[in-house]
């Protein structure tokens, strides 16, 4: 199972198998508080 997050401040998608500790990978943004989606393919 994967999830994705839409990052607030550089809107850079991002995917991670967990949704413990979650900071964007392109501006280093704390995205823990943004809802996690289900990624779909
Ligand atoms: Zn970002």
């Amino acid at each position: 199972m994967a999830y994705v997050k839409k990052c607030p401040d550089c809107k850079g998608k991002s995917y991670s198998a967990s949704k413990k500790k979650w900071v964007c990978p392109y501006c280093g943004e704390d995205l823990k508080k943004i809802e996690a989606n289900r990624a779909k393919n």
